[in-house]
């Protein structure tokens, strides 16, 4: 059994981070006017990074009325099948991190009651017997929420598989349409605001404080730091972004100088991201810029990708964009892809088609597959039709010809969007061509498809991390127990691996409420399960 342990001896802080659209299902579903409480359950994604660790919904499971064994204002109890659906839905699903969240509709900030402490043990025992012996054992953690009227009203655990205590939630990140938010645990979110500096005063006026603090804030990754890369990050630090990650595996050529913002010639040679890193260090040394040579691909790569909070693709590699758009949906970002170029008739010096395109993906929205970005995986020719009216850009084998204001132009867009997608200045446009040549430019929407492999109903969306499945048991087929089956007596010692566990365990001292419902049941038989497992 794969038990994680804490990493140090303080606290750890989780960051549950879920789309807006998910955000509004479940807070209306806890929180009914019939002022009753409610319990959901969710499949989560994580990252592990050092801090803090955030986990993702990948997929809320909203119990009906009838799922329900008891309901009242102060108490819920789903009901066991119910239950063990979920633990069942887990099991086969390829997250490691359980969610049980449920509603305190009595109060705004809610807490966990003595009630809900003595609770969570038998669930995460639960959990714990239900993957042994269904033959799914794999490291999880299971997270609980409980949350009040207010909206930051919220307390969050994260419990190990042996029942310790393994981090508090303490943040909920929202992302969707209208941008990324932070909801903090009992706290307003204007509270903390930090001085800004006097070389923003001419654009605040236009974004306001809290849409340049709101920029400030978003730690950025520039995916690809050529000629458009090079012009997308003097943008970047022009409009207060303050921690830039730059990835690129190339080294400056001579031909670059021309289409590269901030080169010299003395700059041959060097990688890519060291000059772009030390122009940014000379613009504002404050700025964090964390360079790194490697392509998007690499592990290194992926790693700096991982705490950003937006991504912008600069690459002009089909499997590059792939490889970003996986793991923006996986973990939840936002990501803007960029493109431009110019197109001749072939074999002739005759421009077919110039310009840039912008296509934004968010969580909840249309991945760039849906907006047609690759052209040999799921396009349909109605897409396809759709690009070549709006003079979309094709990649193409040879060397093709460049220009820097073709650069500046889709650079200068695409933080455009950036902005308005940060600060909900105005609604960013999720596909937007510029056609140089003609001087006009075409916004499209297109919708999510539903079967798409990334973002449909059955998407990759907040899966984060690829886990390893340990099929170190064999499997057993599970249904639901008899029901002619007793309950355990509340002094009757529960079968555990190890000494840490047995102090988790229902004792005679008090009697659980778990005990007394029918989730006792169920848990009485997994143990006998188990016990028959250990055996074998
Ligand atoms: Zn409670
Ligand atoms: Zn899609």
């Amino acid at each position: 059994m794969v038990v994680m342990t804490r990493r140090n001896e303080e606290r750890p802080k989780a960051r549950l981070v879920m789309k807006d659209t998910d955000l509004e299902k479940l807070r209306s579903y806890l929180l009914q006017v019939d002022r009753k409480e409610r319990a959901a359950f969710a499949l989560l994604g994580k990252a592990e990074m050092a801090d803090p660790l955030e986990l993702y919904v990948h997929r809320l499971i909203l119990p009906d009325d009838q799922d329900y064994c008891e309901q009242s204002a102060v108490v819920v109890e789903p009901r066991p099948e119910f239950v063990l659906q979920t633990l069942a839905d887990f099991a086969t699903s390829r997250v490691s991190s359980f969610l049980h969240i449920h509603s305190h509709p009595f109060c705004a900030q809610a807490s966990f009651s003595s009630i809900d402490n003595n609770y969570f043990p038998g669930m995460v025992e639960s959990l714990r017997h239900y993957l042994i012996v269904s033959g799914k054992e794999k490291g999880f953690l299971f997270t609980t929420i409980v949350w009040g009227q207010s909206e930051n009203g919220f307390t969050g655990r994260c419990f190990a598989p042996d029942g310790s205590l393994f981090a508090t939630v303490e943040e909920i990140k929202v992302v969707g349409k209208h941008g990324v938010r932070l909801i903090r645990q009992f706290q307003n979110a204007d509270e903390e605001s930090e001085p800004l500096s006097g070389r923003f005063q001419r654009q605040v006026e236009f974004l306001g404080e809290s849409g340049q603090r709101r920029i400030q804030r978003t730690r950025l990754v520039v995916c690809g730091v050529g000629g458009l890369g090079s012009f997308v990050v003097a943008c970047a630090r022009g409009l207060g972004f303050r921690e830039i990650t730059l990835i690129d595996p190339d080294v400056l050529e001579e031909t670059n100088l021309n289409r590269f913002q901030g080169a010299s010639r003395a700059d041959i040679g060097k990688p890519k991201v060291e000059v772009v890193a030390e122009a940014t260090k000379l613009f504002d040394p404050d700025i964090k810029v964390n360079p790194v040579c490697a392509r998007v691909e690499a592990p290194a790569a992926r790693e700096a990708i991982l705490p950003a909070e937006f991504i912008i693709n600069c690459l002009d590699d089909d499997s590059a964009r792939i490889e970003v758009q996986i793991l923006a949906a996986l973990h939840l970002k936002p990501l803007l892809d960029l493109g431009a170029g110019i197109i001749l008739e072939k074999g002739t010096r005759v421009v077919r088609e110039m310009g840039g395109q912008a296509v934004l993906y968010f969580p909840g929205g249309p991945c760039l597959f849906c907006q047609g970005v690759d052209p040999t995986a799921i396009v349909s020719r109605e897409i396809r039709q759709v690009q070549r009216a709006a003079g979309y850009i094709q990649g193409t084998d040879e060397t093709p010809p460049s220009v820097v204001t073709l650069n500046a132009v889709t650079a200068g867009l695409g933080l455009q969007i950036v902005i308005n997608y940060l600060t909900g200045f105005i609604e960013a446009p999720s596909y937007l061509n510029y056609d140089l040549l003609h001087n006009h430019s075409t916004q499209l929407n297109f919708t999510r498809r539903p079967d798409c492999p990334i973002c449909g109903n059955a998407g990759i969306e907040g899966r984060g991390e690829e886990i390893m499945e340990l099929p170190l048991r064999k499997s057993v087929k599970i249904s639901l127990p008899p029901a002619n089956i007793t309950p355990l007596k509340e002094t009757e010692s529960l079968v555990s691996a190890t000494p840490q566990e047995s102090s988790n365990a229902p004792g005679s001292a008090s009697t659980y409420r778990f005990l007394r419902t029918e989730m006792a049941r169920i848990r009485t038989w997994l143990q006998k399960e188990y016990r028959a497992a250990s055996q074998r």
